[in-house]
């Protein structure tokens, strides 16, 4: 078996490589490096079953040879990102995710998206169960990110109608653990970074605004449940239904750091959700799928791996 996981050098993208050779397949990883690292493909130098191609999916490239699954996972994912590069990051949901869906049609492969808690916006429903159609503003600057993924499934829900392509969607909830970069600026990477090396925590807004965090080693399998169940669409929502505030979470990593953190604060970004937790029973009825490491564990494995990684010399 051999798949393709574009994104394969970016956080959720080298835990699903790791992933895919653990099940004994190959892979091939398209990365353009844009967010990803270049250690996430050194790391396997020496792995015969591993290929490499350096390119933006939304450009010229392809793959030789039989493909079984696609994995598609490139896009700029965390809010500073996004907003630094909205131009790319409508082009990569859009014009690179519709290469990607064409290379699994010529393929005859399944393909599984990565979507996103994102496109139900500023939620009027709370948890969120796959069938609430969102609140999201189109025009404001999080519109990049969240309508363009909107955008992959209106497509990929067409392919999939007309019979054309094996397609499954997962919808990703804030997701974090080892490899997140430390200068995501996403909440968990900023807080733990900021503890360790003695800085105030960065709470945006009043910090009263939750999310519900899951570990990657979690969503990972999620994934794979999804991507083993030939001919299912969903889509499905992939994340932990363990809510907390922001300002909780600073406390938490706190006393898990050992660190007697301040806090700083600053605006709340525009269009900022005030609250996010996903319904997973879809997930579990169908795929038999819940995540197993409660938060505590996860930020203690993601403290771990962050205290024994060297600190970029730009991390917040
Ligand atoms: N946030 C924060 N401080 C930070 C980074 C983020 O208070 O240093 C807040 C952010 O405003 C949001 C939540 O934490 O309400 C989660 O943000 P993140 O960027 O991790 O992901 P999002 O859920 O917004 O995509």
């Amino acid at each position: 078996m051999r798949a393709v996981v574009t994104g394969g050098a970016g956080f959720i993208g080298s835990h699903l490589v790791d992933a895919v050779l653990d099940r004994g397949w190959s892979v091939v990883v398209v990365d353009d490096f844009s967010s990803g690292l270049t250690e996430n493909v050194t790391r396997y130098s020496d792995e015969p079953r591993f290929e490499f191609i350096e390119a933006d999916i939304c450009g010229d490239w392809s793959v030789e040879g039989p493909v079984d699954l696609v994995l598609n996972f490139a896009s700029p994912a965390s809010p500073p990102k996004f907003l630094e590069r909205p131009l790319e990051t409508l082009e990569v949901g859009s014009t690179g995710m519709k290469k990607v869906a064409e290379m699994a049609i010529a393929k005859g492969a399944r393909l599984i998206q990565a979507s996103t808690s994102e496109v139900y916006g500023e939620p009027q429903v709370h948890p969120q169960p796959e069938e609430y159609w969102g609140n999201v503003n189109p025009i404001g600057p999080r519109s990049v990110y969240d309508e363009s993924k909107r955008y992959a499934e209106a497509l990929l829900g067409a392919y999939h109608r007309m019979g054309l392509l094996d397609v499954g969607i997962v919808r990703i909830f804030n997701t974090y653990g080892p490899r997140l970069h430390a200068t995501d600026g996403r909440v968990v990477s900023n807080f733990v970074h900021q503890a360790l090396s003695g800085k105030p925590l960065s709470v945006y807004g009043t910090g009263k605004q939750t999310r519900s965090f899951c570990y990657v080693g979690d969503l990972v399998r999620g994934i794979f449940a999804l991507a083993d169940r030939r001919g299912e669409f969903g889509p499905v929502n992939l994340g932990n239904p363990q809510e907390i505030t922001v300002l909780e979470l600073a406390q938490v990593v706190g006393e898990l750091t050992g660190v007697s953190v301040s806090l700083e604060y600053s605006d709340l970004p525009t269009d900022d959700p005030t609250q996010r937790k996903p319904d997973i029973t879809r997930a579990q009825e169908l795929l038999g799928w819940q995540p197993e490491v409660n938060l505590r564990e996860g930020l203690l494995r993601t403290i771990e791996w962050f205290q024994a990684s060297v600190l970029p010399a730009d991390a917040v």
